[in-house]
């Protein structure tokens, strides 16, 4: 079974058709780009997958790891190892980062059947995976991303990566905003978190990014659909040529 599997998948928001029949196999230990013009709607993918309400799915099944989640609720999603960082990552006022990240090893453990994690041993996870993003102890007393910069949210949110370790990794334009620093910084993390088991989806407007985490395959988005897939050399063909020659034609 691939990590992850998309068949067929349409949907609508507000009876506006949005995915027009989206054909996605991620094996596992892989990762793939998803690469599209701003509007084709790969954020609406991502959101379908993260399971945020208001998208009506019309058509088609997602797969992960063999189970289908569409009928699944948005935290047994994240039980079941599907993880999705956002361009724009939740503000939550009055919860220390430290206490949410707590909560939500907690939360994955309970549908694991395990029992809450010890102090001690949260301490010490924290602290391994935050020396690497470079995270230190100021930022996790801090409410999570209010008033966070641009790279302190990216940077907490490979941190809950790093910590759940999930099977299935999706990162909806992770780039946007980050200087080459922060940049650098996230896709180490990123990058430290692959291995022959994890899949991962990296969704991106621009090149650079898969730069720095460098693709198995890549796949061209184009008005509710992938239109073309291909190596790493893909993006910058993209890049040199624009979207302009991957667009309806080829889509049809
Ligand atoms: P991308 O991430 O590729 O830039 P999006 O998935 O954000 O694309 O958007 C795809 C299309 O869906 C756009 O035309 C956008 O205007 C529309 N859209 C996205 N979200 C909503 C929404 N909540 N209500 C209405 N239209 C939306
Ligand atoms: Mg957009
Ligand atoms: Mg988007």
């Amino acid at each position: 079974t691939p990590m992850l599997e998309i068949r067929n998948l349409h949907v609508r928001i507000e009876e506006r058709e949005i995915l027009k029949g989206v054909n996605l196999i991620v094996p596992r230990g892989e990762v793939h780009a998803i690469m599209g013009r701003n509007g084709s709607g790969k954020s609406t993918l991502s959101y379908v997958l993260a399971g945020k309400e208001d998208y009506e799915v019309t058509e088609g099944e997602v797969l992960l790891d063999g189970q289908n989640i569409l009928e699944m609720e948005a935290d047994e999603r994240a039980a079941a190892g599907l993880f999705l960082a956002f361009q724009y990552p939740i503000e939550i006022p009055g919860v220390a980062t430290m206490t949410f990240l707590k909560a939500a090893m907690n939360a994955q453990r309970k549908a694991r059947g395990e029992g809450e994690i010890s102090t001690p041993d949260f301490m010490r996870a924290v602290k391994e995976a935050g020396a690497a993003l470079r995270i230190d102890s100021d930022m996790l007393k801090r409410a999570l991303n209010v008033g966070f910069s641009g790279g302190e949210k990216k940077r907490a949110e490979v941190l809950q990566m790093a910590l759940l370790r999930p099977k299935m990794c999706v990162l909806d334009e992770t780039d946007s905003g980050l200087d080459i620093d922060a940049l650098q910084v996230v896709s180490h993390g990123v990058n430290a978190l692959r291995d022959g088991e994890r899949a991962m989806l990296v969704i991106t407007h621009y090149q650079r990014l898969l730069n720095h985490i460098v693709p198995d395959v890549v796949h061209v988005f184009s008005d509710g659909r992938i239109v073309e897939s291909g190596d790493k050399s893909l993006a910058l063909e993209l890049e040199a040529k624009g979207y302009a020659g991957f667009d309806e034609t080829k889509a049809a």
